[in-house]
C-alpha cells in the first residue's frame, strides 16, 4: 500500500549514476528544483571499465567538473591496439570539439564525485531510495510521480513507501530501467546487446598514459578457435590498480552461450607478464553486466517521463562507451525540461520536451544504425581475423577507425576522415 508524504519537485530524477547526475546537475543549473532518488548509498560499485574518452571529458568540462590530475584523475594519450601480431598507439585526435586526451577513475569514486557534484549545484540527492513504479494521472495516465521505499546497505526495505510528485520524470536507472519496464516500455529485442566483465589488478604499469585494448579474444585455444566480437581492454587507474576486463557483443538481445569469466581466464593466462596480472594482484572479484546498445528502448520522451543513458540503450554498439551518452542525455534532458517548464502551457510544454528524443536521435540515431551494421560484421569470425590482420597495419585506416569507433569526430568540418563519418551518420537513417 502506498503511504506517505508528498515531496514536490519540478523534476525528478531516478539513479544516481553519471546520468542521472549529469540530468540533475543541469537541470539544478538552470534554477529546477531537483529531487534525484537513488537506491545505494555511495560510495557504491558499477560494473564498468572506468574509461572516459574525449567525448566524455568534453562532457565532464560542461558541467564544470574539475578534471586535473590532482584532482584525482588520470589522463590519457590515446589507445593502444593489440591484435593479429600489430601492436600500434593511436594518440587521441586533435579536434576544436572535444579534447585530445582521455581519463581514467574507478566508478566508486567518480559516481560520488558526480552525484555530489549535482547536490553541489542544488539538486535534493536521496541516497537509500529505491523506486518501485510510476505514479500516474488517473485521467490521462501521464506520470506525475514515483513510488519509493526506504532501503538498507543491502536492499532491503526499511521503511514505507512513499509517494514524490513531479510534472516531469527521467529514468536513469540504468539497464534494469525498472521504472519504465514497468510502465511497459520493454527493451528491444533487435538491438545489440553487450556483455562484458571486468576486475581489478595490482600492477606496476598503473601509470600507463595509453588505454590498451586487445583485439584478440579467441573462443577456445589461441590461434585455432574463433575471434570473438570483442575486445579486452587494461585502462590504468594510477592508483597502483588497472581496470581488466573484456566484453563481447550481439547483434540482438539474444543471450549467448558465452562463459564470459572463462574467457577472461583464458585471456589473462596469456596476458602480458609485465602487467603482472597474477592471482596475487588480483584485488576483486571478476564481475560482469549488460551493455543495452543503439536506442534499445523507447521512446526516449513520452507522457511525463524521459528515458536517458542506459535505461534507453544508448550505449555505442561500436565500442560499449556508455557514460559519454549518459552525460550527454542527461545535458539535452535537462535542456528540454527547462524550456518546457517555462512555457506555460501544457502544449507548449509538451513540444519542448519532445525535442529531447529528436535531438538525440538526430544526433546519434544514424551513427548508431552504423554501429549496428558494425556488429553484424564483426559478428563472423573471417571479419574479425580480416581486420586485425590486415587492418590495423594500415595508419590511415586505423585513423579513420579510431575517430569512428569513439565517436570523436568533427561533426562539421575538419579533414576527410571526419567528413565520411559526420556524412555517414547523417545520410544512414536512424531505423
Ligand atoms: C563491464 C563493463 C564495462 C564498461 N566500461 C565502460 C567504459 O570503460 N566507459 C564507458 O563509458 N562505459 C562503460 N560501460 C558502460 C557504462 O558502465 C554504462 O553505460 C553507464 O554506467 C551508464 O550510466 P547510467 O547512469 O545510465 O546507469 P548506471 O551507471 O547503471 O546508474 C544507474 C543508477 O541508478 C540506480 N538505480 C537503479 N534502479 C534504481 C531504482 N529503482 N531506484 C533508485 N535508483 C536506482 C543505480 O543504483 C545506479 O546508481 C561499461 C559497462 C560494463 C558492464
Amino acid at each position: 500500500m502506498v503511504v506517505g508524504t508528498r515531496d514536490d519537485a519540478d523534476v525528478i530524477v531516478v539513479g544516481a549514476g553519471p546520468t542521472g547526475a549529469s540530468a540533475a546537475y543541469h537541470c539544478a543549473s538552470a534554477g529546477l528544483d531537483v529531487l534525484l532518488l537513488e537506491k545505494a548509498q555511495f560510495p557504491r560499485d558499477k560494473v564498468c571499465g572506468d574509461g572516459l574518452t574525449p567525448r566524455a571529458v568534453a562532457e565532464l568540462v560542461r558541467m564544470g567538473v574539475p578534471i586535473r590530475e590532482q584532482d584525482g584523475w588520470i589522463r590519457n594519450r590515446g589507445l593502444r591496439v593489440l591484435g593479429g601480431g600489430h601492436r600500434l598507439e593511436l594518440p587521441w585526435p586533435e579536434l576544436s570539439s572535444y579534447p585530445s586526451f582521455g581519463l581514467a577513475r574507478a566508478r566508486t569514486s567518480l559516481d560520488q564525485l558526480l552525484a555530489e557534484h549535482a547536490r553541489g549545484a542544488g539538486a535534493k540527492l536521496q541516497e537509500r531510495t529505491s523506486v518501485t513504479g510510476a505514479v500516474r494521472d488517473e485521467r490521462t495516465g501521464r506520470v506525475v510521480g514515483v513510488t519509493a521505499r526506504p532501503v538498507d546497505a543491502a536492499g532491503r526495505r526499511a521503511g514505507e513507501d512513499t509517494v514524490y510528485r513531479a510534472p516531469v520524470v527521467i529514468e536513469a536507472g540504468g539497464v534494469s530501467a525498472r521504472l519504465a519496464t514497468g510502465l511497459g516500455l520493454a527493451k528491444r529485442e533487435d538491438r545489440p546487446m553487450g556483455v562484458a566483465v571486468r576486475t581489478y589488478f595490482r600492477t606496476p604499469r598503473h601509470d600507463d598514459a595509453w588505454m590498451e585494448s586487445h583485439l584478440e579474444l579467441w573462443s577456445g585455444e589461441p590461434g585455432r578457435s574463433d575471434l570473438m566480437p570483442g575486445y579486452g581492454w587494461i585502462f590504468a587507474l594510477g592508483d597502483g590498480t588497472a581496470n581488466v576486463g573484456l566484453g563481447a557483443v550481439s547483434s540482438t538481445a539474444a543471450a549467448t552461450k558465452v562463459d564470459y569469466k572463462e574467457l577472461f581466464a583464458a585471456w589473462m593466462a596469456n596476458a602480458p607478464a609485465e602487467w603482472e596480472f597474477t592471482p596475487e594482484n588480483q584485488v576483486a572479484p571478476v564481475r560482469g553486466a549488460a551493455l543495452p546498445m543503439g536506442f534499445n528502448r523507447g521512446p526516449l520522451y513520452g507522457n511525463g517521463l524521459l528515458l536517458a543513458g542506459d535505461a534507453a540503450g544508448m550505449v555505442s554498439p561500436f565500442n560499449g562507451e556508455g557514460i559519454a551518452y549518459g552525460l550527454q542525455a542527461g545535458r539535452v534532458a535537462a535542456d528540454a525540461i527547462s524550456q518546457g517548464l517555462a512555457r506555460g502551457t501544457a502544449a507548449g510544454r509538451e513540444r519542448a520536451l519532445a525535442t529531447y528524443q529528436r535531438r538525440m536521435k538526430d544526433d546519434l540515431g544514424g551513427y548508431y544504425t552504423l554501429g549496428r551494421v558494425f556488429v553484424t560484421l564483426i559478428e563472423h569470425p573471417q571479419v574479425m581475423r580480416l581486420c586485425t590482420r590486415y587492418g590495423l597495419p594500415r595508419p590511415l585506416l586505423m585513423k579513420f577507425v579510431l575517430k569512428l569507433l569513439s565517436d570523436c569526430y568533427e561533426p562539421h568540418g575538419g579533414d576527410w576522415v571526419d567528413r565520411t563519418i559526420a556524412g555517414l551518420s547523417r545520410i544512414v537513417p536512424d531505423a
